[in-house]
């Protein structure tokens, strides 16, 4: 069976990051949605259980996509759940030459992973979970970006009572 990762923080899941879970699924056997427990760089705002609960919600209605969360090192996640390929997004800006810095490691580590990256649909290519977030604490309308139970944890978290 053809299987792949697909890691991130996911600080929540966002419909950019579900676009690219569902094509990603369309070409692999299956697709394990891979959750960092502890990103160094990151300030969570939600606990691993949250994340991995958000996305569990938004991925059930496609059998082929589980989620998963991890902790070390994203090679050593993939081998452990048998994985061949790292799936990736790219939006425009910044994203290619973090990938290609990071698949640079990679490879030297785990030379028999194989980085497949999916180019953002254009409606996705400005949402990101960071802006997602400082939108949504300064009570910004969030409802396109993001499935509705998501949209209503983020509100919940900032104690926002409108509805978009
Ligand atoms: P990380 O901490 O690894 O950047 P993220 O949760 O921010 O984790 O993103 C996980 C992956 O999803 C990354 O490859 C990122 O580039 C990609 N991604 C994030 N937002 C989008 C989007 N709107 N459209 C497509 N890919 C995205």
């Amino acid at each position: 069976m053809t299987i792949a990762i697909y890691p991130g923080s996911f600080d929540p899941i966002t419909s950019g990051h579900i676009d690219i879970a569902v094509r990603a699924c369309k070409l692999f056997e299956k697709v394990i949605i891979g959750i960092y427990e502890t990103p160094v760089d990151k300030n969570l705002l939600f606990s691993t259980e949250e994340r991995v609960a958000m996305a569990k919600k938004a991925v059930a209605g496609y059998p082929n996509i589980e989620v998963q969360s991890y902790k070390g090192l994203t090679g050593e996640f993939a081998r452990r759940v048998g994985a061949r390929a790292m799936i990736r997004g790219l939006r425009m800006g910044g994203d290619f030459e973090r990938e290609f810095n990071m698949a640079m490691m990679n490879k030297k580590m785990f030379p028999d992973l194989e980085l497949v990256c999916f180019m953002a649909s254009v409606e996705y290519q400005f949402v990101s979970s960071s802006l997602l977030k400082e939108a949504a604490g300064l009570g910004g309308g969030i409802n396109q970006l993001v499935p509705p139970h998501v949209a209503t944890a983020l509100r919940k978290k900032y104690k926002i009572t409108n509805s978009d």
